[in-house]
């Protein structure tokens, strides 16, 4: 299939951008100094990766999350893998084993390494909520202040997806530098949200896009807007969750959690991780952050013992965390309705329907 770029520039003007592939913004992102990080085919699951052209095995596929199953389905049109695949941005921003130091014996003295910064990396094609997510995630773990987000906003949705609801998609909200909306068939509008957006637009070629055209891309995203079919009431979540600790609903979600931790590796905004020192025999001593999860027994170990040694004492407080006490922490929910932990856990545990059961219990409490 042919890809058409239809750019749009602030708001006054707008450029239709030809070789018809994507594989031209690549290249412009790589001459700025730009690692371009993007979707990618891989194993049957749309993954993240460094890419040095656009993976045009994404075309006409998409994710197609469900409860405990993901798969790709063929989407006439579809450009970017569609829904989110298992990977967000915080696998780049925060690697899952990343060495912070390591010390070793010279001489009578201690050689001390850091890892090298890196550069600027620009995000392509990276979905609307996982944009929220990065904001979320930066709270703790802040990306490199260089890099870009060009977001795809969603013009189809998955079964598991609910960031209508949580405010942060289908459309792009805040923190993207380039806006690219799918529409017709594997036509492309690309907009500008930043002055970097804005220069790196300014170097593409292309003829004006037509109100007609702009008008199609937005209602393709209003449609997958109404077609979502999960949500949770932001603001009823959190007061009900911060009332109920001893709800039987936590009792009824552990008899079927296996307490794998799935839903925290897969969260674009679960950001707990654990430290680890190691020494050799030689006397090298590294220290490793390691992601971690509130589902191992380990984590809620103090002096004394496991203080949530139970799984429903677990799983409330992920929960409990991501819908309600992560608004007392940072001001906003720790939630942007992506889905990835209702798809990815193996028995289907889903976060809206255990949310809006203490909803009911509180209003009817
Ligand atoms: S809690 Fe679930 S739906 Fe919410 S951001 Fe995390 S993985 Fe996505
Ligand atoms: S809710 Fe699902 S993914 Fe999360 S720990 Fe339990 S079984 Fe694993």
């Amino acid at each position: 299939m042919d890809l058409t770029y239809v750019v749009a520039m602030g708001s006054e003007r707008s450029l239709v951008v030809r070789p018809p592939k994507l594989n031209s913004l690549v290249e412009l992102l790589t001459s700025h100094g730009y690692s371009v990080v993007g979707p990618i085919l891989r194993d049957g699951v749309v993954v993240l990766d460094f890419i040095e052209k656009f993976d045009e095995a994404l075309i006409g596929v998409e994710s197609a999350p469900r409860p405990g199953e993901y798969r790709l389905e063929e989407h006439k049109g579809a450009v970017f893998g569609g829904p989110v695949g298992p990977m967000s941005m915080k696998r780049w921003i925060n690697p899952p084993n990343r060495i912070a130091w390591s010390a070793r014996p010279e001489g009578d003295q201690v050689h001390v390494d850091t890892p090298k910064p890196r550069g600027p990396r620009a995000y392509l094609g990276i979905r609307p909520c996982d944009v929220a997510a990065r904001t979320i995630f930066g709270e703790v773990w802040p990306g490199h202040p260089d890099d870009l987000v060009i977001v795809a906003e969603c013009t189809s949705v998955g079964e598991t997806c609910f960031c209508s609801s949580m405010g942060t998609g289908p459309a792009a909200g805040e923190g993207a530098d380039i806006v690219l909306t799918e529409f017709g068939e594997g036509s492309v509008l690309v907009r500008s949200r930043s002055d970097r957006g804005a220069v790196l637009l300014a170097r593409m070629n292309g003829a004006a896009a037509t109100e007609d055209e702009i008008e199609s891309a937005r209602s393709r995203v209003a449609a997958a807007a109404e077609s979502m079919v999960r949500s949770i009431d932001s603001e009823a979540a959190r007061e009900a969750l911060a009332s109920m600790p001893d709800s039987a609903v936590w009792d009824s979600v552990a008899q079927r959690c296996l307490a794998c931790a799935n839903c925290t590796m897969v969260c674009p905004t679960c950001f707990c991780t654990s430290i680890n020192d190691t020494a050799d025999l030689d006397g090298v001593v590294q220290r490793t952050i390691r992601w971690d999860s509130c589902f191992t027994p380990g984590f809620s170990e103090i002096h004394g013992g496991v203080h949530r040694d139970s799984v429903a004492a677990r799983y409330r407080h992920w929960a409990s965390h991501k819908l309600s006490t992560w608004w007392d922490q940072f001001g906003t929910a720790g939630c942007v309705g992506c889905g990835r932990c209702i798809t990815w856990c193996p028995v289907g545990i889903d976060i809206t329907e255990e949310a809006n059961r203490i909803i009911k219990e509180v209003a009817h409490a």
